[in-house]
């Protein structure tokens, strides 16, 4: 398997969605790897470098088309880490892609019912002292802290926009970014009013402010509608980004709106390409251009 190679990762101005007052950036995490993509990468290394510090295995969670658990399949696989999965529900007759990519590079999948996956149970064979859990996408200090490494051109922007989901990579770029850059988080999902607490609960004692948009989540977690899908088309064909329905489309979206609508937006402007392209599996045949 190919190596992670943070240098292949670009700073790229986007003419198309910059104007008269807003210069607008994409930092391209999606390239740092073509499986450990984006910022799973990040919240993902310093989980891999304590399992191999203390000889643990690594243990996760994640839903059947989950960035998250192909990404720790495939890290684990580089790095040489046994590692197993818990996914949410009964096995199903057929994997997904990401399921079976996950399997192929040598995940141990273990399916859960659904009370047990809320509770995040880890079945009893797998024993603390030689398994780390990693929470559901990569949610802690140890993501945090790798979130917090994202390049991202101290003082360059006035403003950084990033998705969030758990909100760790958001909270680790309110660890580096200088606090004279205003962050503004886009939720995937729908009335995820906790997230404020959950990025505050990384960054003891007390966190910046921050904004978080709750408005572009176009239905909920991994919901999309047409109009959603026709953006993507469109900023793939203005400008080679390609995205993904869950994350980065909506994000996408969401600035493109806030430039039409909200003069506070001037400046420089960085968008965080988080990568993360397998919910996109998930869609019928030709439904996207790239
Ligand atoms: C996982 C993921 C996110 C969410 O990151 P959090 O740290 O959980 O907020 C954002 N974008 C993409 C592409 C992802 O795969």
């Amino acid at each position: 398997m190919e190596a992670i190679q943070e240098d292949l990762v670009t700073l790229d101005p986007v003419p198309w969605l910059s104007n008269a007052t807003t210069r607008v950036h994409v930092l391209r995490l999606d390239r740092v790897h073509p499986l450990i993509s984006g910022n799973k990468w990040y919240k993902l290394r310093f989980y891999l470098e304590t399992a191999k510090a203390q000889g643990q295995n690594i243990i996760t969670f994640g839903g059947a088309y989950s960035n998250h658990l192909l990404a720790t399949a495939a890290a684990c696989r580089l790095e040489g880490i046994r590692c197993a999965g818990i996914i949410r529900g009964e096995a199903p007759p057929t994997y997904s892609p990401t399921l079976k990519d996950a399997a192929s590079m040598g995940m141990e999948l273990h399916f859960i019912t659904r009370e047990a996956y809320r509770q995040k149970q880890v079945p009893a064979s797998f024993s603390e002292a030689n398994w780390l859990i990693v929470p559901e996408g990569g949610y802690g200090i140890y993501g945090m802290q790798g979130a917090a490494t994202i390049p991202v051109s101290p003082g360059a922007f006035d403003h950084i926009c990033c998705a969030t989901g758990t909100g760790t990579m958001m909270a680790g770029l309110l660890q580096s970014a200088p606090g004279t850059t205003a962050i503004t988080g886009f939720s995937a999902l729908k009335n995820h009013q906790s997230l404020p607490q959950e990025i505050d609960r990384l960054l003891a004692p007390a966190a910046r402010p921050y904004t978080i948009r709750h408005d572009f989540h176009f239905g909920g977690y991994a919901k999309y509608t047409p109009e959603l899908i026709r953006f993507m088309n469109e900023l793939y064909d203005h400008t080679g980004i390609p995205t993904d329905f869950v994350y980065t489309a909506k994000l996408f979206y969401g600035v493109r709106a806030l430039l039409e609508q909200a003069p506070e937006y001037s400046g420089n402007l960085l968008v965080i390409h988080s990568g993360g392209l397998q919910g996109n599996r998930s869609l019928p045949k030709g439904t996207l251009i790239f």
